[in-house]
């Protein structure tokens, strides 16, 4: 059995044109254009290569960007008044940002202070909360929403599936969880303390893997007819990029499965761009 390919690309390039067309009749309409400020601290290159992505979506699809590149050595209360600031400016709709953070900077304070309104990647605790209780949410994180959107394009039906979660992380693993519980799955979730990890993995219908480890679940484990979905962005000494779960292996047994890259990662940067347009048509209503 070869597992059919959930092509990210292909469903992130139909959603970001759905968006610059959105955007377009804004525009026709006299309306302004969605904005987005991106905050980089420190030069990493991985977080340029994700800011680079971010750029080209949004002059894809017609957001207007601002960045703001700031030295590793910045206080955490020089970047609380930069976030301030972008908070107060009504001509920014969404806030971005890039993790990770310098270990001098708390990462809890800075995403507290960025505006629940603002918060384009979803990871506000009030806007993670509502996720986890069901409330309408409006700005939902990007990655998570990203892979339930994909799996709608499929029509896949999801509700009922036991869904395992291999990762715990905020931005991924917690808010992935949730959007599961919400679309009717059993949900695991796994994480560094789980014993006996290939026990839950060869019993998921539905396996999400976010771990940040090259070729960390191996095919053997994957339940055959699965649905594997690899948010893992993994760069290699060579340079290739691979994900979480070791694809030709998994490829075998599997249903269905995101390839790395092409699968998750393009679906992010599109939710991302829908997001703040949502932000921007939400502003238009408080106006
Ligand atoms: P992270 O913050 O490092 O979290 C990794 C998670 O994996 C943690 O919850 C950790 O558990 C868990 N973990 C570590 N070792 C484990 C083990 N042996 N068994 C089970 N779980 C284990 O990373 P992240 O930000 O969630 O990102 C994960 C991966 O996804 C990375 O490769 C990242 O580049 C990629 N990513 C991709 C996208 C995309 O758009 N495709 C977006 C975001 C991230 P603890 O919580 O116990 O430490």
């Amino acid at each position: 059995m070869f597992a059919k390919i959930l092509d990210g690309k292909m469903i992130a390039k139909q959603t970001l044109q759905e968006v610059a067309e959105r955007v377009h009749q804004r525009i026709q309409s006299g309306k302004r254009a969605p904005s987005l400020a991106v905050v980089l601290v420190g030069s990493d290159p991985i977080s340029k290569i994700y800011i680079t992505r971010k750029c080209h979506a949004c002059s894809e699809v017609g957001v207007l960007f601002h960045s703001y590149f700031l030295p590793i050595s910045i206080s955490e209360r020089k970047l609380l008044n930069l976030i301030k600031k972008l908070n107060d400016n009504e001509d920014v709709d969404g806030i971005l940002v890039q993790l990770p953070l310098p270990p001098s900077i708390n990462v809890l304070h800075v995403i507290q202070a960025i505006s629940p309104l603002k918060d384009v990647d979803g990871f506000h605790p009030y806007n993670v909360g509502r996720l986890c209780t069901r409330s309408p949410a409006i700005l939902r994180p990007c990655t998570p929403l990203g892979v339930i959107t994909l799996l709608g394009h499929y029509n896949i039906e999801i509700c009922s599936l036991h869904a395992v979660v291999v990762g715990a992380s905020n931005i991924v693993g917690r808010p992935m969880s949730m959007e599961l519980l919400l679309a009717g799955c059993t949900t695991t979730v796994t994480h560094r303390f789980t014993k006996n990890l290939s026990r839950y993995v060869k019993d998921a219908d539905l396996l999400i893997v976010a771990v940040g480890k090259p070729y960390f679940i191996s095919g053997e484990w994957i339940k055959s007819g699965a649905i594997v979905i690899d948010v893992g962005i993994n760069r290699l000494k060579n340079g290739n990029i691979v994900g979480d779960v070791a694809f030709d292996e998994a490829s075998k047994v599997a249903a269905w499965i995101t390839p790395v890259p092409g699968g998750v990662g393009p679906m992010t940067v599109a939710i991302l761009m829908q997001n703040t347009l949502k932000i921007c048509e939400e502003n238009d209503k408080s106006m």
